[in-house]
């Protein structure tokens, strides 16, 4: 069975965006592979952030994730500041990685260029992502492709590693592609995420979603109703595709090339759809939160078993490169 790992930051609610792009397909790769998920909080605190939210933010994930179908009995759910191997992996892999190579990483380059000062934990992401995965040896990241050149710098640190230190103790890790790589936000510009507020929430009340779909941007031929459209360049016609059934979509392409209806009737059916997908998650969200504590202890017991696996890593990583091991003085770890 092949191991995976996957990461998503904690930014609070699960949108439509990341329930499309990863958490849908780690519903379905729970069932058939050895999964590691992680709430990435070391990741979340390299860009400016807000102390006070994100631990809420980080519990508001895990209830998303839970009540989207991620199932602790099927993978191993957990925190990643709980693991502390996640960082100390990430410290031994930056003496193998090349400047040069994070330097060129094209995120690297684009958050950098929006701060004035740039820390070095931007620059370095890209390793705590590669510890993130190799923790674990884990054979598939299903990833986006916005993350696919951090992937590649993944192998490229796994076979420095290795030749140095021992020959195939990191398996290289392959992209597993998802059916939905790149979902795009209500503005129909840029990708659906929380910090450019296009986001619709995968747990919002019925009243929200339908007030959040309203303004959204459609295909700008269509002034007026009887302006035939192009559903091929209508973000809303993407989001049918999604959430409608075929002869809803069917019907949608031909109803807006015909102006045959107004754009908000066409955004009217994809509320009810989208609002219908999500009655079990909003339910099952309710639950968890009235008890908090059976959360709080899901991510306890993932981390303990991400944990058993991060040590026994560690401590092949540190005897590779020849650190004096802990029990040799006495001290546990
Ligand atoms: S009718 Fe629907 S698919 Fe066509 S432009 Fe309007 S919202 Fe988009």
């Amino acid at each position: 069975m092949a191991r995976v790992f996957s990461g998503i930051q904690p930014s609070g609610e699960l949108h439509i965006g990341n329930y499309l792009g990863a958490v849908r397909n780690w519903v379905a790769l729970q069932e058939r592979h050895e999964c590691f998920f992680s709430i990435v909080d070391y990741h979340a605190i390299t860009q400016s952030y807000e102390p006070a939210q994100l631990e809420a933010q980080t519990f508001d994930m895990a209830v998303g994730l839970l009540a989207a179908g991620i199932d602790p009995e099927r993978c191993v759910l957990f925190v990643q500041s709980h693991v502390p191997e996640h960082t100390e992996l990430a410290w031994v892999l930056t003496t193998v990685t090349p400047l040069g190579e994070l330097e060129r990483m094209t995120q690297f380059k684009d958050k950098s260029q929006l701060q004035e000062s740039v820390p070095a934990g931007l620059l370095n992401y890209p390793v705590l992502q590669a510890a993130d995965i190799l923790l674990y040896k884990a054979d598939l990241v299903p990833v986006g492709q916005d993350q696919e050149q951090h992937l590649e710098l993944v192998r490229e640190i796994v076979r420095k590693w290795n030749r140095r230190f021992g020959a195939g103790f990191f398996p290289e890790p392959q992209v597993h592609h998802t059916e939905a790589k790149r979902i795009v936000g209500l503005d129909g510009q840029a990708k659906m995420s929380k910090s450019l507020n296009n986001t619709i929430g995968i747990l919002d009340d019925p009243e929200r979603i339908w007030q959040l779909l309203r303004p959204a941007m459609t295909d700008p031929a269509r002034v007026r109703r009887i302006d035939p459209g192009d559903p091929a360049k209508c973000n809303v016609f993407s989001l049918h595709q999604y959430f409608s059934p075929a002869d809803t979509v069917d019907h949608v392409a031909d109803s807006c090339r015909g102006a045959k209806w107004g754009c908000l009737d066409c955004k009217r059916v994809l509320a009810d759809n989208i609002i219908a997908a999500f009655v079990p998650m909003r339910e099952r969200a309710a639950e968890l939160r009235a008890h908090p504590e059976r959360v709080h202890e899901i991510l306890r017991s993932g981390a303990e078993r991400a944990r058993a696996v991060a040590a026994e890593t560690m401590a092949a990583v540190r005897a590779a490169m020849g650190l004096l091991p802990a029990e040799k003085v006495a001290l546990r770890r």
